[in-house]
């Protein structure tokens, strides 16, 4: 694959480290000086966009202008997705984003779903997420923090919203219809989630650590060859529903 990397930095870097190592060609990459346009994308098949939240929506529609096929990892842009889902539509080239391209964190969610859905038979379990990164993080509660409060909403009737709170001893009553979540900065932390259900005599906790960045880079390379030739948005869901399915067919499709 001829890949262009857009955001020459932390993720860029080990995407296009990861790309070499097995064997795909960087044919360019993009900073924030430079234009997107067909010249400047070479001979690119698919662009990898891992930019910061205030660019990636203008990022990705040039990039559908320019009629290529991209990945987009950059996360807290989410409200502007209906415009950038219309750039693409009209452009008709595909686009694949998550807010966590890490094979684990999309098997976790799914785990999750089922988890969430038995909660409201579990009165006596309060629900609760906890998210720690690095100290350069720009956001928070992270894209894949908000990205499993709203997994857990979806399922159970207890939440009706999330909200980012400071951590215990912070005051004031607790809402009970509030999905409480806290988040930690420290060190060098590339991203752990975690799912508590505390109940009255136990506790049970789902985890996610993920151990370097690697992760995200080889989900975001998978998900460049998925993308490419296909016409749309589409979420690392869509891509893992597909390669589980064919699975389950005994690898047909
Ligand atoms: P970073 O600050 O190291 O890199 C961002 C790069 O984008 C910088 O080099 C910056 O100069 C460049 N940039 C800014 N505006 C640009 C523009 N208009 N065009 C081209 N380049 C531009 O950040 P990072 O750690 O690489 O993270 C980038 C994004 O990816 C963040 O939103 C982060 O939360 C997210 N992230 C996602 C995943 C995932 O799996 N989806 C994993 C880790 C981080």
């Amino acid at each position: 694959m001829k890949i262009a990397i857009v955001g020459p930095g932390r993720m860029g870097s080990e995407v296009a480290a990861l790309a070499r190592e097995e064997s795909h060609e960087v044919v360019t990459t993009l900073g924030r000086d430079d234009a997107i346009s067909r010249d400047t994308l070479a001979e690119a098949d698919v662009a990898v966009e891992f930019t910061l939240p205030e660019a990636a929506p203008d990022v990705l529609s040039a990039l559908a202008r320019a009629g290529i096929d991209a990945v987009s990892g950059t996360t807290g842009w989410s409200d502007h997705l209906p415009d950038v889902r219309r750039v693409v539509k009209e452009a008709g080239t595909g686009l694949i984003h998550a807010p966590n391209f890490s094979i684990g964190v999309a098997v976790f969610r799914r785990w999750l779903r089922t988890v969430a859905s038995d909660l409201d038979g579990l009165e006596e379990y309060d629900v609760a997420l906890h998210e720690v990164h690095h100290t350069r993080k720009v956001d928070a509660p992270s894209g894949t923090a908000r990205l499993l409060a709203e997994t857990i909403l979806a399922e159970t009737r207890r939440k009706d919203r999330w909200a980012l709170t400071p951590g215990d001893g912070d005051g004031g009553p607790l809402d009970a219809g509030v999905l409480r979540i806290t988040a930690e900065r420290v060190g060098w932390v590339p991203g752990t989630h975690e799912i508590v259900l505390d109940g009255p005599d136990d506790q049970i906790v789902l985890r996610h650590e993920a151990r370097s960045r690697r992760g995200f880079a080889r989900g975001a390379l998978s998900a460049a060859e998925w993308i490419r030739g296909r016409r749309g948005v589409f979420t690392l869901d869509d891509m893992l529903d597909e390669r589980l399915t064919s699975r389950d067919q005994g690898g047909e499709g």
